[in-house]
Order: C-alpha cells, then structure tokens, then sequence
C-alpha cells in the first residue's frame, strides 16, 4: 500500500522570518499532522532551508527544496547541489516542474539525470510533467507526458539508480493550464493520465516499481477539492502552491487526504 503524500511548493514565497512563522504555527497542530497514512511535507526556498528541518520534524512534516543541480559540485554560479541539500535535511527535491521547465528552459534530459542523482544521494526525486493548454487543445496530453516521462525512465533503467527499481520516488502530474489558475483538472483526467504513468513505470522499470511508484496530482488543488484526486486508483497525493503558503490551509490539506 502506497503511503499518501500532501506536499506544498512555496515557490518564491517566504522569507527567513515567514517560514519560521509558519513552522512556530505548526505546533499548534501537531497532533493533527500526524497520522502515519499521511506525509506531510514542504518544499520550501534554499534560503528558508537551513533549520527549518528541525523545527518541522516535530511537528511531523518533512522537507524538500524545490529545484537542484545535477552536478557533483563545480563552477555553476547560483546552482545547488544534491549534497548541499542533504546536508540541511532535505528528503525530497523537486524536478523539472514546470516553471523550471517553462522560464529556465529545463529540459527533458536535465530531469532525468538529476532523478538519478537525487536517488543516488537517497533524496526522494518529485519528477514534475504535464502538458500545456495548447498541447491539451491539441490532444497531445499522453504523448507530451510520455516523452517527459520516458527519458526519465530510460536513464533510470540504464542507470540502476538506487531505490528507482522500488519505486522510490514520485512523480507529479501537473497541468500546467491548471497551475495557480483555479481551474483544475477533472478528477477522472487526472486519473487517466496517472494510469498512463503507472504503466509506462511498470514497462520500464518493472512490476514492483509501477505499483511502489507514487504518482500526485498538482493544480489548483485546494482543502476542498483534494479529496476527490487522493479517491482515485491511481493518484496517491498532491503537490500544492497556494494553498499550502497558509498554515490553515495546509493542515486542512493533510487532514483531508
Ligand atoms: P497551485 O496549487 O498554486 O495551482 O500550484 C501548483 C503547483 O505548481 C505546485 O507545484
């Protein structure tokens, strides 16, 4: 059985002093964010990062950054490196969402080796795909996920990557027409495609991989229409923008799932 996961992406929102707010807010809450069906997790700024961990743990939440380098280390002016995160305990990162994608023109073969990498350093990788509105209008939904998807898979296999053949790590389907619009996906749509993802994981990397592997729906999901993604077969959480920037509406998120 697949563990949900509720996990917020504060994007560029937070300063230092914000996001200590928000952990010291938490406390108000633990008990509520913590059953063990449920993980809980945020993806906070680099410069939010460090001892934010700390105090999150307490309350049962756990943390990933949003965006990384795939490089070891070396001359990459302003690029983090999977060591770095690790080193202010991070679990999770981020990859190829798709504003990285979008306005800092990531490719498809950049997320795929830093899913390796981020497996290699025993980080839990949240690969991000989905089509644009025109690419939706012109039904090409699959085949775009397919191709975001299959080079990720592909480096994978040939990689080994610790922890991929068990399906450890997640990937987050996300419209991007539905991102900080309001209008999210159809819950059966949504559903479509995480079936989709699900068999193009098990083709690739095997039967235990296609049912270990986590797949999230992100979207303009809200406490109020969570629900409906986390009842579908094949969807085993969210990766939430907005509504995860308030404490209120973050707990409400977790306690709905
Ligand atoms: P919203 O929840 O604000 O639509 O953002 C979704 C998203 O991009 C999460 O990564």
């Amino acid at each position: 059985i697949r563990k949900k996961l509720v996990a917020g992406n504060w994007k560029m929102y937070k300063t230092l002093h914000e996001a200590d707010a928000f952990a010291q807010e938490l406390v108000e809450y633990r008990d509520m964010l913590s059953p063990s069906s449920v993980d809980a997790l945020i993806c906070a700024p680099f410069t939010a990062l460090c001892g934010l961990g700390e105090k999150l743990k307490q309350v049962h939440v756990k943390l990933g950054a949003q965006h990384m380098h795939e490089a070891e280390q070396g001359a990459w002016t302003g690029e983090i490196s999977a060591a770095m995160l690790q080193d202010l305990g991070c679990e999770y990162v981020i990859l190829g969402h798709s504003e990285r994608r979008q306005f800092f023109a990531e490719s498809d073969e950049a997320v795929a080796k830093k899913t390796c990498v981020a497996l290699d350093a025993s980080m839990v990788p949240i690969v991000c795909v989905g089509e644009s509105l025109s690419e939706r209008e012109a039904g090409a939904t699959q085949t775009v996920v397919s191709r975001q998807l299959g080079i990720v898979l592909e480096m994978l296999q040939l990689q080994k990557a610790k922890g991929a053949l068990d399906g450890a790590f997640v990937i987050a389907y996300e419209p991007v027409w539905a991102i900080g619009s309001g209008k999210s996906s159809s819950a059966q749509d949504a559903q479509d495609v995480a079936t989709l993802i699900r068999s193009l994981v098990t083709a690739t990397l095997g039967q235990r991989a296609g049912e270990q592997v986590r797949i999230v729906y992100g979207g303009s999901v809200k406490p109020d229409n969570i629900q409906t993604y986390v009842q579908q077969p094949d969807i085993d959480g969210a990766l939430i923008g907005g509504a995860s920037l308030q404490v209120a509406s973050f707990v409400a998120l977790v306690e709905q799932v």
